[in-house]
């Protein structure tokens, strides 16, 4: 199992951590991370892994573990670019680091995502986001009207309101549904209580 730091601070850009697995596709599994798995609409993060002796091998993906049979595990798997040497092995101290530009691009596609789904009143059934453009899909007929929502967007975002990480427990978001919007996608559970973002 892979402690996720990003989940209680999305700004660390880097963390000491050991390698605890190696996958037979060749991905590097750690005991704790600041890389998030691909996930959620989100892509997964890419960077390095910095070895004992600070040599880097480049990360181009991030993905969450599976089992044997497929089942989604609690490992978060950073995957090589092809064409270098691993050159690590478990038990390996490493610095795990990530290419911040392009997280920070995803975090505000992401944030941004919440206000497209603040200033639209349909329920969302599809989004993707990506270092270069993130996508929502909303449940509806006819269009929008891509000005307005322009406008609308550029203003809560001249208005510089303040993201802030919080929790709600499972009991009273079972008992607030109109708090998710999306048609598909539960947040995740299974603690008891869900991660909020807040603006
Ligand atoms: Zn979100």
């Amino acid at each position: 199992m892979t402690h996720d730091l990003f989940r209680a601070d999305s700004y660390l850009r880097e963390c000491s951590a050991t390698v605890t697995a190696l996958t037979p596709e060749g991905g590097v599994v750690l005991d704790r991370t600041v890389f998030y798995p691909l996930g959620g609409g989100q892509a997964g993060d890419a960077g390095v892994l910095l070895r004992p002796d600070g040599t880097a091998l480049a990360i181009a993906d991030t993905r969450k573990g599976k089992d044997a049979e497929g089942r989604p595990t609690a490992d978060i798997v950073h995957v090589p670019s092809p064409g270098q040497a691993l050159g690590l092995a478990v038990g390996d101290a490493v610095t795990a680091r990530i290419d911040w530009e392009r997280r920070h691009r995803l975090m505000r596609f992401h944030t941004t995502t919440h206000l497209l789904c603040h200033i639209v009143a349909q329920p969302v059934n599809g989004c993707s986001i990506t270092p270069d453009y993130a996508r929502l899909d909303f449940h509806m007929d006819g269009a929008l009207d891509k000005d307005a929502l322009t406008a609308a967007i550029a203003r809560l975002v001249a208005q510089d309101h303040a993201v802030t990480i919080g929790a709600i427990s499972d009991a009273a978001l079972d008992a607030n549904p109109q708090l998710v919007k999306s048609m598909s996608v539960q947040p995740p559970r299974g603690t008891g209580t869900v991660r909020t973002v807040r603006v």
